[in-house]
C-alpha cells in the first residue's frame, strides 16, 4: 500500500483480446446474428464484444446512443468492428422492439438473444413509487418476454432450428436484499421466463440465465467511491467488507467474465444447458458464515 492509498482504488477494467474466451463453434459465424440488450455499458457491452470476437454478427442495442458509439469504438480497438452493428431501441416501446427484431433478422440468421439491460431502484416497499416499479418491469421482464416472443419464430426458421435466449439474472434471482423489491422480483421472474422458454424450446432452442454477484461496471464502481467517502474507509474495504462481505472472494468479477459465460452458454459446448442458471457468484448464495 502507498501512503496516498492510490493502489486501493478500483479502476474500471479494460476489455482486452486476451481476456476474451473464444470457442470453437461452427454456428459462431458472421451469417448468424445475436442481439444483445444493454450494450451501451457494463455487462451488455462486454457481452456484445465477446460475441463479435467469437465470430457472430452482433447487434448491440440500447437506449443510450452515446454509449453505443463507445461500444463501436471499443469494437474497433479489438479489431471486431465488422461484426458489430448498433441499433438504438427503447425497451419500453413495443414498436421499437418490433423494429429491432425485424432489422436484426434482416442482417442475417437471427439465432441468439441476450437480455442484459437493467436498472436498480432502492426504496422500502411502503414508499416504492409504482411508476418506477412499472418501468423496471417493462425493461427487465416484459422486454425480454416480448423479444423472445418475436425472436423465436426467426430462430426456429434457421435451417437446423438451433439457437438460444440468454438472460442476465443475478444473485438477486436466488436470494433478496431489502429495499430492492422491484429488482428482486424481476430477477426471480426472469429465471421463470428462462425455464418457460426452455420448456417450449424442445431442445434445439435453449434458454439459460447467468447470475453473478457484484461486477465491476460503472454503476457499481461509482457506488464504491461514494460509499468509501460516506463511511470513511478505503475503496478496497468497501469492496471486501461491504459488497463482497457475504462472498468467499475478495475480487469482483469483470464484465468480460460475464460476457465469456454468455458465449460459453450459447455455444455448442452449452448444448445441455437448458433452463439452468450459471451461478457465478464467488460463493455468495451457497455458503453462509
Ligand atoms: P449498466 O447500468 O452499466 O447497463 C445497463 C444498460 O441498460 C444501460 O446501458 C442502459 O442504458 C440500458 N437500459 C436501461 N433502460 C433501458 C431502456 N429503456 N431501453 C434500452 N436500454 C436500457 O448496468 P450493468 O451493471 O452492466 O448491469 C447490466 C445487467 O446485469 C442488469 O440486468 C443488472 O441487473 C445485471 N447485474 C449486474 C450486476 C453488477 O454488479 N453490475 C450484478 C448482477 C446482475
Amino acid at each position: 500500500m502507498v501512503a496516498d492509498g492510490t493502489d486501493e482504488r478500483i479502476d474500471p477494467p479494460e476489455i482486452t483480446t486476451d481476456a476474451i474466451m473464444t470457442l470453437d463453434d461452427p454456428r459462431f459465424a458472421p451469417e448468424n446474428v445475436a442481439i444483445v440488450t444493454g450494450a451501451a455499458s457494463g455487462i451488455g457491452r462486454a457481452t456484445a464484444l465477446v460475441l463479435a470476437a467469437n465470430g457472430l454478427t452482433t447487434v448491440a442495442t440500447d437506449v443510450d446512443e452515446d454509449g453505443l458509439e463507445e461500444t463501436t469504438t471499443k469494437a474497433a480497438e479489438l479489431g471486431v468492428e465488422d461484426r458489430l452493428e448498433t441499433i438504438r431501441c427503447d425497451l419500453t416501446d413495443d414498436a421499437e422492439i418490433e423494429a429491432l427484431v425485424e432489422e436484426a433478422a434482416a442482417i442475417g440468421q437471427l439465432r441468439y438473444v441476450v437480455n442484459v439491460a437493467g436498472m436498480q431502484y432502492i426504496s422500502p416497499i411502503e414508499e416504492f413509487p409504482m411508476e418506477r416499479f412499472d418501468l423496471i418491469y417493462q425493461v427487465m421482464l416484459r422486454a425480454p418476454m416480448y423479444l423472445s416472443k418475436l425472436a423465436l419464430p426467426h430462430i426456429r426458421n434457421a435451417e437446423d432450428g438451433v439457437g438460444a435466449i440468454a438472460n442476465m439474472a443475478s444473485v438477486h434471482g436466488h436470494y433478496v436484499t431489502r429495499d430492492k423489491a422491484a429488482y428482486n422480483t424481476m430477477k426471480f421472474g426472469l429465471r421463470g421466463l428462462t425455464q418457460s422458454i426452455a420448456a417450449e424450446g424442445d431442445g434445439d432452442v435453449r434458454a439459460f440465465s447467468v447470475s453473478s454477484g457484484y461486477v465491476k461496471t460503472p454503476l457499481v464502481l461509482n457506488q464504491i467511491e461514494d460509499t468509501a467517502q460516506e463511511r470513511g474507509i478505503t475503496e478496497r474495504e468497501v469492496v471486501e467488507n461491504v459488497m463482497l462481505g457475504q462472498a468467499r472472494t475478495s475480487e469482483m468479477m469483470e464484465p468480460v467474465d460475464v460476457g465469456n459465460l454468455f458465449a460459453f452458454g450459447l455455444s455448442q459446448h452449452g448444448k445441455h444447458l437448458n433452463g439452468g442458471d450459471l451461478l457465478w457468484d464467488g460463493g455468495y448464495v451457497n455458503t453462509y458464515e
